[in-house]
């Protein structure tokens, strides 16, 4: 195996794949009010072309995938899929990140279908903000989720908080004392702009201000991500179980570190999260594109992968938002 690296030397062998656009929560910032509009199930990817491209991908390099969404847990046969992807050689890594609020009932299964560990968004510790925040959610089947994850063994849990001005800003050194405790590694992330969010002006935080609140309750020392090579840079309250981690997706230039492709549920290849730029596997798969014509269009996105974002510049994705590329 050979592996991918890009224009930029950067090197590639992570994928994400958003298995649905569909969620069963509607987490304020990641959806419009009005929700967004579904692909029809029949533009979806089916399982078995999921894993058509998986398995090109681990043939040109890729080790590590992790799925996502909309909410991962509400594609129908969930399990199904994991087993699948799981069982592809040279995947030595295969990781889900979701709201929880399906994980008590799934967290075994997935556990013994292969996977090994999830990632969960939380934006809050408080019931009715919890509720506010996801406008339908219930905190509680939310901590019932993450405990189910720890007695699974699917760990390490990784808790992802998106820190937003007047909204959640008061809970983040809740969150952060949390893992004095627990053997949670909380990630505060910062908000991200998309086309019809016009919330994400008001409420956004860089980085730098949500970790003078973390430093105003303890002091922190860096540690190194002993759980994989993501944009996070952690650290650690004295004698803690768990850790503080940072992504600042917006005011920093994370992105010479970053090392994914992104596949929607509806099969374009996206080279980076934060441009439109995309390739559509969909179309000469269901024509008969072979493995190794997949191959080569993974190696087109590579070669196609910006060097970075341009939000700064006041660039965002139009055509779709989070929910619909997964994060
Ligand atoms: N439903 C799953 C979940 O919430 O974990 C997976 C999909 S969700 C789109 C993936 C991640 O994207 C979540 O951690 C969520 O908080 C984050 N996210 C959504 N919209 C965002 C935004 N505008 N800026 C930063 N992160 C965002
Ligand atoms: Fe759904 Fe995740 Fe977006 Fe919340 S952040 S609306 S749970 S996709």
């Amino acid at each position: 195996m050979t592996g991918l690296s890009d224009s930029f030397q950067r090197p590639i062998n992570y994928l994400r794949i958003s298995v649905t656009d569909r969620c069963n929560l509607r987490c304020t910032y990641c959806m419009p009010d009005e929700g967004v509009p579904l692909a029809p199930h029949n533009q979806m990817l089916s399982f078995e072309e999921i894993r058509s491209i998986a398995t090109a991908a681990a043939s040109a390099g890729i080790t590590k995938i992790r799925l996502t969404g909309g909410e991962p847990l509400v594609r129908l046969d969930i399990i199904e899929l994991v087993k699948m992807l799981a069982a592809i050689e040279g995947i030595d890594d295969l990781a889900l990140t979701t709201n929880a609020i399906l994980l008590e009932k799934y967290a075994v299964q997935l556990k013994e279908a292969g996977l090994k560990r999830v990632n969960i968004s939380l934006d809050s510790l408080q019931k009715d903000k919890f509720r506010s925040i996801t406008r339908i959610g219930a905190l509680s089947e939310a901590f019932a989720g993450i405990r189910a994850a720890h007695k699974a063994g699917l760990e390490p849990i990784k808790i992802n908080v998106v820190a937003m001005r007047g909204v959640n800003d008061d809970e983040i050194a809740d969150f952060a004392k949390i893992t004095i405790e627990k053997s949670w590694h909380v990630r505060f992330i910062e908000l991200m702009p998309f086309e019809g969010n016009q919330a994400a002006n008001k409420w956004f935080m860089p980085r730098t201000e949500i970790e003078q609140r973390v430093r105003a309750t303890g002091e922190l020392t860096p540690v190194f991500d002993q759980t994989g090579h993501g944009p996070a840079r952690y650290f650690k309250f004295p004698n803690a179980k768990g850790t503080v981690g940072f992504i600042s997706s917006v005011t920093e230039h994370i992105c010479m570190s970053c090392n994914r492709l992104r596949l929607t549920a509806d099969g374009k290849l996206r080279p980076c999260l934060l441009s439109d730029n995309e390739i559509d596997l969909r179309e000469p798969l269901r024509n008969g594109a072979t493995g190794d014509d997949l191959k080569n269009f993974i190696e087109q996105a590579v070669a196609n992968k910006p060097k970075g974002h341009e939000l700064v510049n006041g660039s965002k994705p139009k055509k779709r938002n989070m929910a619909q590329i997964g994060g």
